[in-house]
């Protein structure tokens, strides 16, 4: 394991902490002198048993989560958790309201309408989703279910700076699945937080959910039983074969982010990577950042180029000189660099080198 790593900017699935990897890499060999790999071990065993269970209790302890909320190891991506929500918590009735913050929450309310009223408190779509909605421009309905907003838009490159204030009574259900464990996180101000692991938790398949015990058992048992929270609070997220491999890494992530001094630490470490990266696109007349800055996401950098030839440019003299991942999305082009909780520092330090050495040699 010699070959030498590129640096990753990619969106998701992402860089994950070398030290994980070099762990993982003896683990799926022969994981705790077993003679067998983590991979191979059955979901029912002694070794996967305390595999999830340090897994918990580590997210527990890491996010000091409340004890009247359980921790959820799912499958389907945070995808379908946009189809559980609202299966499980809007009841024929009621209405679920949406902050739209870009495409995932519009995905998020799509899916919704499937299975009952919805409403969209708030939506930045007339700004291109450049910045995150005032509390001004925030109107619920009466009483809503809950209230769905995304805390992180991975594609547009902005960031919630705390939690919206919601009407007494009403769930906030958070889709963090790019900014999870980025920073601390008052968990008793949500019902359910959910993230996809792929950006900051560890590889694709597994999808933690953080959720309320009264939030639970709200669901109508029609519904199918794998899309039921309380088939798997009730299991323990065992209620079929888990993937396994994914709930081992993620265990793993955490032990590394406890290691380095827990979120506090990694919110300060992350806001000393993203400040490398706008004072540039500040200081520069050739890159322009799209998001309004007090909206900034301090997970992904959107910025332009000029213009698009120089934009397209950029990018392959930067997988060139082992600059991987920097396209921004197709419906916000330009380019995107994310830099999750396990991008090293060096690797930011290497785009801010890059990228004035391009305006110096296309400015
Ligand atoms: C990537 C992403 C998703 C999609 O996650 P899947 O695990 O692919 O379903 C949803 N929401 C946000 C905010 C994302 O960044």
């Amino acid at each position: 394991m010699t070959m030498p790593r590129i640096h990753n900017f990619s969106a998701g699935p992402a860089v994950l902490p070398e030290p994980v990897l070099k762990q993982v890499q003896q683990d799926v060999w022969d994981i705790a002198g077993s003679g067998i790999g983590i991979m191979e071990h059955s979901h029912r065993g002694k070794v996967f048993d305390k595999v999830i269970g340090e897994a918990e209790a580590d997210i527990r302890s890491l996010a000091n989560i409340p004890d009247n909320y359980r921790v959820l190891f799912l499958q389907g991506g945070a995808t379908q958790q946009f189809a559980m929500i609202p299966m499980n918590l809007l009841a024929a009735g009621q209405t679920a309201d949406y902050l739209v913050t870009g495409v995932w929450s519009e995905k998020a309310v799509k899916e919704a309408k499937k299975f009952g009223a919805t409403h969209v408190a708030a939506t930045g779509e007339a700004n291109a989703f450049t910045s995150i909605p005032s509390s001004a421009s925030i109107h619920y309905s009466d009483a809503p279910a809950y209230v769905h907003m995304t805390t992180n838009n991975t594609i547009y490159g902005t960031q919630w700076r705390g939690e919206p204030t919601v009407p007494t009574g009403a769930p906030l259900v958070a889709d963090a699945s790019s900014d999870i464990f980025s920073r601390p996180i008052d968990v008793s101000k949500y019902g359910i937080i959910y993230a996809g692991a792929q950006k900051n938790l560890g590889p694709s398949g597994v999808v933690l959910v953080i959720i309320r015990d009264d939030l639970i058992g709200r669901a109508p048992t029609g519904i199918a039983t794998m899309l039921q929270y309380r088939t798997h609070a009730k299991d323990g997220s065992l209620h079929n074969t888990p993937p396994t491999m994914g709930i081992y890494v993620m265990g793993q992530v955490i032990k590394w982010i406890q290691a380095g001094g827990g979120l506090e630490a990694m919110a300060a470490r992350n806001a000393a990577k993203a400040a490398l990266l706008y004072d540039t696109i500040d200081a520069s007349t050739f890159y322009r950042g799209t998001a309004e800055a007090a909206s900034r996401s301090l997970m992904n950098v959107c910025f332009r180029g000029p213009n698009e030839e120089l934009e397209a440019q950029f990018c392959t003299e930067a997988s060139k000189q082992g600059l991987s991942g920097l396209k921004g999305h197709r419906s916000a082009g330009g380019m995107r660099a994310s830099i999750y909780n396990a991008c090293p520092r060096e690797s930011v330090e290497a785009l801010v080198t890059f990228m004035q050495d391009f305006e110096r040699s296309h400015g």
